[in-house]
């Protein structure tokens, strides 16, 4: 949580401190709200959310009243946006002796082969074997910075030529897993995002081939928090063509738009299990709402 705050601070901070600071001004008035609002929206928020939010508070001091409650107020209601009862826990078995496989998806630059070795790290001091696939065949780059990712964290990385079929790739990787008796198979996968039709058939094949082998237990949907609502149509188009069972947002150290943890949860129904919080191998925290409510408001 300290850590967390850390990063934070400065940042989205920003949000709960200056919504604070409004709330205990002396006198709510309509300049005073709206000015609620705005900070809201420039946190990324969403205006549903914003506009819930705010008659809730509304509503509530007013009735409540005493401006010290506006903290305590503020916290609860800014949790329950962020959904405190979400099941955020990441599904990294498999069954009958086979390892759990996850599927890692989104727009190249989002941050997925980072992640994926971040993964990898925690799941490894976790005394898990586990094995890497990278099936983003299209770009050279992505599959050497993910052998560099594996050499580091000491687990195998199953790769192919340039241009090879992605699935191949992903099947390979589990194949490796099954044989090798590994716990968690984590696949990169390629994020170009040309068209629809071509993206659900890639990675419609992709997972076709690996639950041949062994249960797909997890799909993360990758997704950069700097970049507001591209993101969100990018992330609506992906959880179209592939069944997303979580969010993993990346780059929130850099980013002052914390809010988009409720729209991203709210439009696709899905809850956010991880944080990315720096380029390093230890900057990947499972997404706590309450912790991340507190470090909000500073
Ligand atoms: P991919 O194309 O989706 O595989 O994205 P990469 O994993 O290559 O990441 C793209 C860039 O974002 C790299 O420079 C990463 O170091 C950086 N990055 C990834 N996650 C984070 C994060 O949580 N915070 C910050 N600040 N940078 C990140």
């Amino acid at each position: 949580l300290v850590r967390l705050r850390q990063r934070l601070a400065g940042s989205q901070g920003g949000l709960g401190r200056g919504l604070l600071a409004l709330l205990s001004r002396d006198r709510l008035d309509e300049d005073t709200w709206e000015s609620i609002e705005d900070t809201l929206l420039t946190a990324d928020v969403g205006v549903a959310p914003t506009q819930e939010l705010v008659e809730k508070l509304r509503t509530r001091l007013r009735v409540e009243g005493a401006p010290e409650d506006a903290r305590g107020v503020l916290r609860e209601e800014l949790l329950n946006l962020v959904g405190p009862d979400m099941d955020r826990a990441l599904r990294v078995s498999g069954a009958d002796g086979r390892p759990g496989v996850v599927l890692v998806v989104g727009v190249n630059g989002a941050g997925k082969t980072t992640t994926v070795g971040k993964i990898s790290r925690i799941l490894v001091a976790d005394d898990r074997k586990v094995v890497l696939g990278a099936a983003d065949t299209f770009r050279a780059a992505a599959v050497e910075q993910l052998a560099t990712w594996g050499e580091r964290v000491g687990v195998d990385v199953v790769r192919g030529p340039e241009g090879t079929d992605p699935a191949s790739v992903a099947f390979e990787a589990v194949k490796e897993g099954v044989d090798t008796g590994a716990d968690t198979v984590i696949v990169d996968t390629a994020g170009r995002l040309q068209n629809k039709a071509g993206l659900m058939d890639e990675l419609g094949k992709v997972k076709r081939v690996i639950e041949k082998q062994a249960p797909v237990t997890e799909v993360l949907l990758v997704l950069d928090a700097t970049t507001g609502q591209n993101g969100l149509i990018q992330a609506r188009v992906f959880s179209e063509v592939v069944d997303v069972t979580g969010i993993v947002l990346t780059k929130l150290d850099g980013s002052a738009k914390g809010g988009i943890v409720v729209q991203v949860q709210r439009e696709l129904g899905v809850p956010v299990k991880l944080v990315g919080l720096g380029e390093g191998a230890d900057d990947l925290a499972p997404f706590d709402a309450g912790a991340f409510v507190d470090a909000l408001l500073g």
